[in-house]
């Protein structure tokens, strides 16, 4: 299920949510993503649920990125995607 605190790039940086970025293909995470470059490029109101990107980590890595989400004092990142 999907908080709806997860509903766009500015509502997760109103909540001091957590986001990590991971591609499953060369094993490699960037943790704790900075929200404010995303919110620059893309807008507020842009939506990382069930959105992956080209995997930039390792060069010639033909991977999707994930993105997980996690709240502030949370156990784990959860998935953000159904
Ligand atoms: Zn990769």
């Amino acid at each position: 299920m999907r908080p709806s605190w997860t509903a766009d790039i500015a509502t997760m940086i109103a909540h001091n949510v957590r986001v990590d970025a991971r591609c499953p293909t060369c094993d490699s995470s960037k943790y704790d993503i900075d929200l404010h470059v995303i919110e620059a490029a893309k807008g507020g109101d842009y939506d990382l649920w069930n959105r992956t990107t080209a995997c930039t980590f390792t060069a010639g890595c033909q991977g999707r990125v994930h993105f997980k989400y996690m709240w502030r004092g949370g156990m784990w990142p959860r998935t953000m995607g159904d």
